[in-house]
């Protein structure tokens, strides 16, 4: 089942990476090399997938119809560009080298590396307890990241580019600015290198968790039920989250894989209605600019608003619908 992955793999590390590496003097990198190929082939057939389950349900019963979806394509190139790039990359390449650096630290201090085994004995020689146990901690510790990214103002600023979609779809998930990109894979990265996951594990949770959460972006009429969504978070808990009315502090739904958290923290929005989605306070390059503009854009806000609270820059003077494809004005309130 596996074989072709790894023939994939083998000529992508022969002709694309070991050139790579050898150029840029990094050949002690060889090693690992493989493995980031094959996550990278991973990430590849993982975008295969989600195009191949999402696709029909959007054609099947889709929220909205757009006569021009071409905001949509710059979604595409931010998916293409994490999964097959940047996430096997972070969560094995550089994941690998983080917890070969930890330990031996940790070992020269005479400790023991951390794991949930150690900290749990009862998930000894219970593999898919404890990989799902590191589903929930990990869903736990994004909860917070991602509610905390709409407390201040600089790192909304930043988070404002994923919310700024007015047309969201399965391929919406990956529009996030990289420096919002980086922080939350610092933020995991630690997580997982605290509760010890081990390196072949931690690239294959991230494709699992990725490839539920495109699925929370679909433009498709889907809620699981009143107990599936308690369960799981689903297309329509997640677009509520986006809603135009729930941008920046005022937001609800932060829980990326389970609806728990927000539960929990009282943040859940249950309500069976499917709302228009974006925010009205981003600035249009933010919506519908290319992938350098967006970048810009979401790096100008940061730097413009950084150290104010969120309320102070909410900046929400609407003069036209995001439906109309609207304008709006910045305004300090
Ligand atoms: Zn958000
Ligand atoms: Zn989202």
């Amino acid at each position: 089942m596996t074989a072709p992955f790894d023939t994939l793999a083998g000529w992508l590390q022969e002709h694309a990476l070991l050139p790579l590496l050898y150029a840029l003097g990094l050949m002690q990198w060889e090693d690992i090399s493989f493995g980031w190929a094959l996550f990278a082939v991973y990430g590849a057939a993982q975008v295969v997938l989600t195009f191949a389950i999402c696709m029909p349900l959007e054609h099947w019963r889709p929220v909205e119809r757009w006569p021009d979806a071409r905001a949509v394509t710059v979604d595409i190139l931010y998916t293409f560009f994490s999964r097959v790039g940047l996430l096997p990359l972070v969560t094995f390449v550089l994941f690998y080298q983080a917890q070969v650096a930890l330990n031996g630290f940790l070992a020269d201090q005479g400790w023991v590396p951390p794991t949930l085994e150690r900290l749990f004995p009862f998930l000894l020689g219970r593999p898919v307890l404890t990989f799902c146990l590191y589903v929930v901690i990990l869903d736990f510790s994004d909860y917070w990241r991602h509610r905390l990214s709409h407390v201040f103002g600089w790192w909304y600023a930043l988070h404002a580019l994923h919310h700024a979609q007015r047309q969201m779809t399965f391929w919406s998930d990956d529009r996030n600015h990289l420096l919002d990109e980086i922080i939350a894979f610092a933020w995991f990265t630690a997580v997982a290198l605290l509760i010890g996951i081990p390196p072949m594990q931690f690239p294959l949770l991230v494709l699992l968790l990725r490839l539920l959460e495109s699925l929370s972006h679909a433009n498709v009429r889907l809620s699981f039920g009143w107990i599936g969504e308690r369960l799981l978070v689903s297309p329509r808990f997640h677009r509520a989250h986006h809603g135009t009315t729930a941008s920046g502090r005022q937001s609800v739904n932060y829980g990326a894989i389970l609806p728990w958290w927000d539960m929990l923290f009282r943040t859940a929005d249950f309500s069976p209605t499917y709302v228009p989605t974006g925010d009205p306070t981003a600035e249009e390059a933010l919506a519908t600019g290319s992938y350098a503009a967006q970048q810009w854009a979401g790096l100008r806000r940061m730097l413009r608003i950084r150290g104010a609270p969120l309320n102070d820059v909410t900046l929400r003077t609407q003069v036209g619908t995001p439906e109309g494809g609207g304008r709006y004005n910045l305004k300090q309130v």
